[in-house]
């Protein structure tokens, strides 16, 4: 083992006595394996046929095709793709600064507005 077998080499008289150049059968083409990246697994999207390294981002791409929104806000039940998007979300609509208290009962509101129409309440008309 370890040497190059090489295929029997056409006789010297069939050479000479044919002029057309004689092909090798070509032996590689009915082997079925033919896929070059052999222990790289890679995901692919069954819709739109792209490649993914992992299955992760495949999971990603796919919810695109899918409208999966698997992220949910817990506030106001309104649905993202991805995490980022809700966190995004969440910051803008529910973790607003509400810099007007109430000294009365330390109620908090984001408009003055809101904190004068509520601070009537305990002063009465
Ligand atoms: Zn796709
Ligand atoms: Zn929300
Ligand atoms: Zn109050």
């Amino acid at each position: 083992m370890g040497g190059v077998l090489l295929p029997e080499p056409p006789p010297l008289v069939a050479l000479a006595a044919s002029q057309e150049p004689r092909q090798p059968p070509p032996a590689h083409t009915n082997l079925p394996d033919h896929r070059i990246n052999k222990g790289r697994p890679e995901f692919r999207c069954n819709i739109c046929f792209k490649n993914f390294a992992t299955r992760g981002s495949l999971e990603v791409h796919s919810t695109i095709h899918t409208g999966l929104r698997p992220f949910v806000c817990s506030v106001c039940q309104k649905s993202f793709r991805h995490k980022v998007n809700l966190m995004e979300h969440f910051r803008r609509k529910h973790s607003q600064v509400r810099p007007y208290i109430c000294d009365i009962c330390a109620a908090r509101f984001v408009t003055k507005q809101e904190l004068v129409r509520h601070y009537r309440k305990h002063i009465g008309d």
